[in-house]
């Protein structure tokens, strides 16, 4: 039995060392020189490995069109936040869990995990076959035959033709963000080409932009907007926002991000509401200026000290009065409604939203009218917010299509 997986981020490194375990001869291309360089660069600002959290409420994170409701509880369920960590472990690599939930390995970087998964997926026997880009596929008998499918793939800088043969294929293929990871998405052309249904690659957990004042600018750029709450459309969320030049970064605008693309699709603008002093109402607020309001007092400087309002939410404030009274500045402060103009590109986005339908594929993760190929990881059309909710996304996909590909190998044989 052969199986070919086709990408080698942790979705299809996952993937391999499944099916190897079960016995079954992986191969394992890649487009790149070198295998999980995004996974590398995940590790850059610290590996957000998974997030202890329940099974159930870590399934409520992921989110999507046409997802059937019960597809993610089942695959956090093969595996889990606990499973994610006991594997790293396995790997000669401890995990802790910080105040916030987000477990992270020991030295926070990814290059030794890495390089840990890698020698024991060669030690399982798994076959690298980097600087192969898979350039597309047939089925050998010319129909959809279960039992032989014919990879094509451009070899090398030269780009010399090769073909394999193989029995299952699982693809894992990425999203379409730091496209020099090798993740730039150019399988959506192929998989469309072969009528498979997909939505559009998008940004997703990336900053938006605002096209700011030169005041604004030079007081705030580059500083936090800290405990904050964020309203878009019904949906809330509190968290951090770095203001940038080109408008703002952090984790509450990816928590909002799938409400914000509607918003900005339907107007062409997404309406954000920020309370920089949510623990506060407004008549808290006003009753800590006390008596302050005539006309000769600016009340900014005031309201900075006496509510301990940050630089950068006073710099915003300030470019959006003057403030007659106490009360019109507390209003702003706790209403702060900002009109964000567009994502940024795709390529800067941590993840991308789209990919292939879910109603393409059956719970195994197969395609439904390809029988023997799977997919796993980003490429699926799933997204999450930061938190270590993407990478397990990948790992328990990778899981899954790992698992199945195997079964479905199995039947094949018996058959
Ligand atoms: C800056 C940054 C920080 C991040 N931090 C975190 C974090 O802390 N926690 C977290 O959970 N997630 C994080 N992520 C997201 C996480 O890294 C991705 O979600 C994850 O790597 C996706 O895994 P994947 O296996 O689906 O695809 P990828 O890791 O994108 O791998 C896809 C592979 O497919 C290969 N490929 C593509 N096309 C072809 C082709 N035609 N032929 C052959 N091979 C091909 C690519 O070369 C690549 O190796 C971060 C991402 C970025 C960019």
């Amino acid at each position: 039995m052969n199986l070919a997986i086709v990408g080698g981020g942790p979705a299809g490194l996952r993937a391999a060392e499944v099916a190897a375990a079960e016995g079954v001869s992986v191969t394992l291309y890649d487009a790149k020189p070198s295998l999980g360089r995004k996974f590398l660069v995940a590790g850059y600002g610290g590996l957000n490995l998974t997030r202890a959290e329940s099974p159930d409420r870590m399934a409520t994170r992921y989110v999507g069109p046409e997802m059937p409701e019960d597809i993610w509880p089942s695959l956090i369920t093969d595996f889990d936040a606990a499973a994610t960590r006991a594997w790293a472990a396995s790997l000669g690599v401890e995990t802790f869990a910080a105040s916030s939930g987000r477990v992270y390995p020991m030295g926070l970087k990814s290059a030794h995990l890495l390089r840990a998964w890698l020698s024991h997926l060669r030690a399982q026997g798994i076959v690298f076959r980097t600087r192969h880009r898979w350039t597309g596929m047939t089925f050998s008998d010319g129909s959809r035959h279960p039992q032989g499918i014919r990879l094509d793939f451009a070899v090398g800088p030269e780009g010399r033709p090769v073909s394999v043969e193989t029995q299952a294929v699982i693809f894992a293929l990425g999203g379409g963000s730091w496209a020099k990871t090798g993740s730039d998405g150019e399988w959506t052309r192929r998989f469309a080409s072969m009528e498979i249904g997909l939505s559009p690659l998008e940004p997703a957990n990336c900053g938006w932009e605002i096209p700011w004042s030169d005041t604004v600018l030079k007081e705030a750029e580059g500083l936090p907007l800290k405990n904050l709450r964020a309203r878009a459309g019904t949906t809330e969320t509190v968290g951090e926002l770095v203001v940038t030049r080109y408008g703002l970064e952090g984790s509450v605008l990816y928590a909002l991000g799938p409400v914000l693309r509607e918003l900005h699709r339907a107007n062409g603008t997404a309406e954000v509401e920020l309370d920089f002093k949510p623990d506060f109402t407004v008549e808290q607020l006003v009753a800590k200026l006390g008596t302050l309001g005539k006309a000769t007092v600016d009340l900014l400087p005031e309201a900075r000290n006496r509510w301990r309002l940050g630089p950068a939410a006073a710099a915003i404030l300030a470019s959006r009065g003057p403030y007659a009274t106490p009360l019109a500045l507390a209003n702003e402060t706790k209403h702060c409604r900002l009109f964000l103009t567009g994502p940024r590109p795709l390529d800067e986005a941590i993840s991308s939203a789209g990919g292939i339908r879910w109603s393409e594929l059956n719970r195994t993760l197969m395609l439904r009218r390809f029988p023997g190929m799977f997919v796993a990881g980003e490429m699926i059309d799933w997204e999450a917010p930061t938190g270590g909710y993407l990478l397990q996304g990948c790992l328990a996909t990778g899981t899954r299509a790992g698992r199945r590909a195997v079964e479905w190998l199995r039947s094949c044989a018996q058959a």
